[in-house]
């Protein structure tokens, strides 16, 4: 077998299964937490961004296609900085806001 770590991440079944819960809950369940994909390409989408395009998300990940809509991952905001303290401090200390690639919602809780 000569298959990347993205391969196999993008094509795996539980990856699936999590787009699809994430898709169906948007938020972290304990916690409450904003969920979001993260895509070969490296950026991130919001849960209604992937909603909307479910369509591209399941080709370029059926395909490899390591595009926008190729998500490998589904994150949690709990792994983020929060957004009132970045809002606050966050500029001065070098950390951003994470943003949607498509929507530019903020992804921070
Ligand atoms: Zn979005």
């Amino acid at each position: 077998m000569n298959t990347t770590k993205t391969e196999f991440l993008s094509k795996s079944a539980q990856v699936s299964a999590q787009i699809k819960t994430a898709i169906r809950q948007g938020y972290a369940w304990p916690g409450g937490y904003t969920l979001f994909g993260v895509t070969a390409s490296g950026g991130c989408l919001c849960v209604p961004c992937m909603k909307a395009n479910f369509k591209a998300v399941v080709w370029d990940r059926k395909n490899d296609a390591r595009g926008e809509w190729c998500v490998i991952a589904i994150e949690c905001a709990q792994s983020l900085e929060g957004r009132e303290w970045i809002e606050e401090n966050g500029e001065a200390e070098g950390f951003a806001l994470t943003t949607c690639d498509n929507c530019n919602a903020i992804l921070n809780d």
